[in-house]
């Protein structure tokens, strides 16, 4: 049942899971100017990180002294609220009971 052309997906490794997932279903982190900036495109350069579009991720990978081997220190709180933002992750949302 395979479709032949599904073979070349381009896999990535999330920094938080460390599994590796299509490039498309994780979110792209960006290094520019010592900054770490959300990368929707997959366009901006510079040196990437990848993250799954996880809360959860996010978390282990904060708890991290270095978010990444690219990113050599912690996210920045404004920084990590920009990558909860394209997570789609909203600060105060997360009272889900049940
Ligand atoms: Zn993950």
């Amino acid at each position: 049942m395979g479709k032949a052309n599904s073979k070349h997906t381009p896999m990535r490794r999330c920094n938080g899971c460390m599994k590796s997932f299509p490039k498309k279903e994780l979110l792209r982190l960006v290094v520019a100017d010592d900054k770490v900036v959300v990368d929707p495109g997959g366009k901006t350069e510079g040196r990437g990180a990848y993250l799954c579009r996880s809360e959860d991720c996010l978390s282990k990978a904060l708890k991290k002294k270095r978010f990444t081997n690219v990113m050599t220190r912690k996210l920045t709180e404004d920084e990590a609220e920009a990558v909860k933002a394209a997570i789609g992750v909203a600060e105060g949302r997360s009272e889900v009971s049940e």
